[in-house]
């Protein structure tokens, strides 16, 4: 497991699950994903652009990512 909290956004990413498909590093619209050694890679200094689109938590085909918003 990995996750990141800024802002009231976390995300949580099951690195296990995750197989380097790259989905969300090309869809994420706020740049936050990396691939490096097929899996996916929260890049920290990115996290606050994340304006919980969610198409990255949709389009995982492994459901390995979940985008919580605090209140
Ligand atoms: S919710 Fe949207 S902006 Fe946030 S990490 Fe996912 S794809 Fe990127
Ligand atoms: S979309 Fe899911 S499986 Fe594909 S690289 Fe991202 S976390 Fe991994």
């Amino acid at each position: 497991m990995c996750a990141q909290e800024e802002h009231g956004v976390s995300i949580v990413v099951d690195i296990e699950r995750c197989i380097g498909c790259g989905l969300c590093e090309k869809l994420c619209p706020a740049g936050i994903y990396k691939l490096e050694s097929n899996k996916t890679r929260i890049k920290e200094e990115r996290l606050s652009y994340c304006f919980v689109c969610r198409a990255c938590e949709v389009s995982c085909p492994v459901q390995a990512i979940v985008v919580i918003e605090r209140a």
